[in-house]
């Protein structure tokens, strides 16, 4: 277990006692029985093992961030706390390779021999505490500054000043670290607990940002809303007289306004706006002539030619709008060159509608239609069914994806009787996106 010689009991280890007594305890005969010579350089050998050890037996591995060894009530402390968890290193303390440390001071044995009886390190543990400092700078530097000051404190006022030994310093501060993290979590959770409280009782909305996300949701929700309007006006529109049309918008005039916009919105995505071929066909021709827009919305064509336009529709959008179910227009037989239906044979009663038209226009007149495209069925029987109502065909453009345009011109009165199957158009039904 030791390696120093003469300590084992096979070496003559009992002649450590005897050496130690010697020479005020011991009994006479062993001083006299021994050789005088042998027995000196034993007893000083023996003498130099016993301080080394009892020098290393209290003081501190050499990793130790603090001047332990020094310090008695740290020492005891040590003894009673840490010593319990530590039998390691009391034992590494014990070992002979410690004793050679340089932080063993030379006067240190009678110090250590018994518990520190005050707070004030003797000279030889300060000494003791720089050495060991040195000896680990690492941890020096890290550890013993931060309790240096309340050590020093304690020392100034004269209390007993507890020191640490590495585990227990190194515990403290992580004790310290959780205390901190506990501190910031629990500040965290009161943020969360007061972002939650508030979304419940409205009281944190005002740490959120400044109602933009709740905004933009509300503003999301609005539009869905107009969409899912938009469609259903549309639909009643299309399927359902116009008679019927003009009592639904008369009973809720801001349905219009939301129809319009869902329809200025489905148009806006088209490449190209019938409205403005239709625009495009009256400049080229003469500006007396007088035109009847039917189901003129917005009153694009009105405002965008030099021509005489009666602009009617079921709501006024703008001033120039005529309110009327076009079905039913306010304007003499024979008295406009032009009618227009511009996305606008919504009805089920297209033949009645169409049959204003003809009331209308003069003899030779024309019969412009732009219509969605998907609603025709039958391009044939459509043009069979309108040529039945006294009108011919002039031209046809199916060349666009999205509507198509006729252009008749009026040869009479419209056929008496019978039914028009051809006239039935699909009607034009938004998918919800
Ligand atoms: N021609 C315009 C608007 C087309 S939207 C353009 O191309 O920009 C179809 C229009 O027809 C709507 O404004 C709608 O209100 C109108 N309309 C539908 N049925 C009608 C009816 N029975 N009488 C009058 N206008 C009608």
């Amino acid at each position: 277990m030791f390696d120093e010689g003469g300590w084992n009991k096979e070496d003559g280890g009992e002649a450590l006692s005897q050496a130690l007594l010697c020479p005020r305890h011991r009994p006479a005969q062993h001083c006299i029985l021994a050789p005088r010579g042998s027995l000196q350089k034993q007893r000083r050998r023996l003498l130099a093992t016993l301080q080394r050890l009892e020098a290393s037996s209290c003081t501190d591995p050499p990793q130790s961030p603090g001047p332990l060894s020094g310090d008695s009530e740290s020492e005891s402390d040590s003894a009673g706390r840490a010593g319990r968890k530590q039998p390691r290193k009391q034992r590494q303390g014990l070992k002979p390779r410690a004793a050679s440390s340089p932080g063993v001071a030379p006067g240190a044995p009678s110090a250590c021999g018994a518990p520190h009886p005050g707070p004030e390190p003797g000279p030889a543990g300060r000494r003791r505490r720089k050495d060991s400092a040195a000896e680990a700078p690492g941890d020096s530097a890290r550890a013993p500054r931060k309790e240096q000051p309340s050590r020093e404190l304690g020392a100034a006022a004269g209390r007993p000043v507890p020191l640490l030994t590495r585990k227990q310093w190194r515990n403290k501060q992580k004790n310290k670290r959780r205390q901190k993290n506990k501190f910031k979590a629990g500040a965290g959770q009161d943020v969360g607990q007061g972002l939650g409280a508030g979304q419940d009782v409205g009281q944190g909305t005002s740490a959120l940002p400044p109602s933009e996300p709740s905004g933009v949701l509300r503003a999301r929700m609005e539009e869905r809303l107009q969409s899912a309007r938009f469609r259903y006006i549309n639909q009643q529109l299309y399927t359902s007289s116009s008679q019927e049309a003009a009592q639904l918008f008369q009973r809720d005039p801001a349905a219009f306004a939301i129809y319009h916009r869902g329809f200025a919105r489905q148009v806006g995505r088209w490449p190209e706006n019938p409205v403005h071929r239709i625009i495009q066909y009256l400049r080229g021709r003469p500006a007396s002539l007088v035109v009847a827009d039917f189901g003129c919305g917005d009153c694009k064509i009105a405002t965008s030619v030099r021509n005489k336009v009666h602009s009617f529709d079921l709501v006024a959008l703008s001033p120039c709008v005529t309110v009327c179910d076009m079905a039913k227009v306010p304007l003499a037989d024979e008295s406009v060159d032009v009618t227009v239906f511009c996305l606008a044979l919504m009805g089920t009663n297209l033949r009645e509608i169409l049959e204003e038209a003809n009331r209308v226009l003069r003899p030779g007149g024309t019969l412009k239609v732009a219509e969605v495209a998907s609603r025709f069925a039958d391009i044939r029987a459509f043009v069979s069914a309108v040529t039945q109502l006294g009108f011919q065909i002039v031209s046809k453009d199916l060349d666009n994806p999205f509507f198509y345009m006729f252009d008749f011109s009026k040869t009479g009165q419209p056929r008496a009787g019978g039914s028009l199957p051809g006239l039935a158009l699909r009607p034009c039904l938004y998918k919800k996106r």
